[in-house]
């Protein structure tokens, strides 16, 4: 049985309230022993098979992504077109975005269904099980599309996508806009016990923006999405949990509207969650003045104050946790100009550096409550089994230095695409090794 010692790290799992240097023993693939350095005794067998040595390093449960996009169409192929030409022009495959994951420190990520064709079918969903499983990186766990083929009209067969392995139900990419369809697919998702995961945004008001309705739709020219467009829908997804007993997981929180609309939500007692990103944490909407394409997402860069809003919200715990919104585009849609490229930026890479400059460095979190809004917290909202270095879990395992710095560049990340809105920060923050059932499967060697 390969045996695995973690030497003398800051050992930080917030799910068993632990912070304490010490060592992790992985025996199996599972965590067999945890505690204080030299406590632990030797290994049955006498010396581990292999020692990392982790002074000076945090040693924390592997990063769950609730929100990734890999790209890769959910529809077996032809033998020949798996990995050929076909794979090859997409921003993104499964498996290069499960090497993005472990590069960043994620161990689960969970992938959207906008893909094209989308996830909305059991088969599909046990595709990317099954292509999940053949990388053999992080853990994939498809998010079922909450309508078919995501357009909005009818919901889809939730329940078969639940049986086939969905971890959650999301039309990510726009919202459900008719009121009765979304009601029907959150009766739905609450008869199976399922979390409804809602991109917001009023197609209405956002219509035809580019960026946030404000100064910069002066400056640039451009049509604005103002932050209406939010508010309303998250207005809407909140009563709507109420109303049909289901449990809601905000996407994307970008404004300080939509912040406020949640935490009355919250203290009514209204089922919802929400997530913030490192894009809407660490950029505002003057990010857009060069008219850089990569600075173009969903939902747009917004204002300081909006920006403010969400970190106190993430503070506070209004937002329960972190997701990258990982969405990759090839060079090319990107070069398209910030009219008609797509919106979206890669994230699995440089989180946690953003992270920690956002939120660690301005003493907005300390490293364990960071380490739960990535571990933990995602974990609850989706009843995960994961998130946790407690013995006899699965030894997914994340080694950080906190303190190393780096450029971000994004030609090094293992993810296909470079939207990368942080290339060229200086950060601190490196992920040194990533464990998936107690294999290392990244490891920097920088
Ligand atoms: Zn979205």
């Amino acid at each position: 049985m390969a045996s695995l010692l973690l030497k003398g790290g800051r050992i930080i799992d917030p799910a068993a309230g632990r912070d304490e240097v010490g060592d992790v023993v992985i025996e199996g693939g599972r965590i067999a022993r945890v505690g204080p350095a030299g406590t632990l005794g030797p290994a049955p067998g006498g010396q581990a098979d292999r020692t990392i040595d982790c002074r000076g390093r945090i040693v924390a449960p592997g990063f769950i992504d609730l929100h990734v996009h890999f790209r890769e169409p959910p529809v077996a192929r032809a033998a020949s077109r798996v990995g050929g030409a076909d794979l090859a022009a997409l921003p993104e495959t499964i498996e290069t975005g499960a090497a993005a994951a472990v590069g960043g420190g994620f161990t689960t990520v969970c992938a959207m269904p906008n893909t094209d064709p989308p996830m909305d079918s059991a088969e599909a969903v046990a595709y990317y099980i099954r292509r999940g499983r053949e990388a053999g990186l992080a853990r994939v766990l498809p998010v079922g599309a909450m309508t078919r083929g995501r357009a909005g009209r009818e919901a889809a067969d939730l329940s078969a996508m639940k049986a086939a392995g969905a971890v959650a139900f999301s039309d990510d990419g726009s919202d459900v806009a008719d009121a009765k369809v979304f009601e029907a697919v959150l009766r739905r998702a609450a008869a199976i016990g399922a979390v409804a995961i809602c991109h917001c945004e009023d197609a209405r008001l956002a219509a035809g923006g580019i960026v946030n309705d404000g100064p910069m739709t002066l400056a640039l020219g451009l049509p604005g999405i103002p932050s209406e467009a939010e508010t309303a829908a998250v207005e809407r997804a909140c009563r709507a949990s109420t109303v049909a007993g289901c449990r809601v997981h905000i996407a994307h929180v970008s404004t300080a509207g939509a912040v406020a609309t949640v935490r009355l939500a919250k203290t009514e007692g209204a089922p919802v969650t929400a997530e913030a990103t490192p894009h809407h944490l660490a950029l505002t909407h003057e990010a857009l003045r060069g008219r850089e394409s990569v600075f173009k997402v969903s939902p747009p860069l917004r204002s300081a104050s909006d920006v403010a809003a969400v970190v106190e919200a993430v503070r506070d715990g209004t937002i329960d946790c972190l997701a990258t919104d990982h969405a990759p585009h090839t060079a090319a849609a990107k070069a398209k100009g910030l009219v008609a490229a797509p919106p979206g930026v890669i994230g699995l890479e440089s989180a946690l550096a953003v992270y920690v400059r956002a939120l660690v460095e301005p003493g907005v979190l300390d490293w364990p409550d960071l380490i739960a809004r990535l571990t933990v917290h995602p974990a609850h909202i989706l009843g995960l089994t994961a998130g946790t270095l407690a013995v006899g879990a699965a030894a997914d395992v994340t080694v950080i230095d906190p303190d190393e710095p780096w450029v971000i560049d994004p030609a090094h990340f293992a993810s296909r695409a470079r939207n990368c809105p942080f290339a060229g920060w200086k950060v601190k923050g490196r992920v040194k090794q990533t464990l998936v059932g107690g294999r290392v499967v990244y490891e920097d060697l920088a």
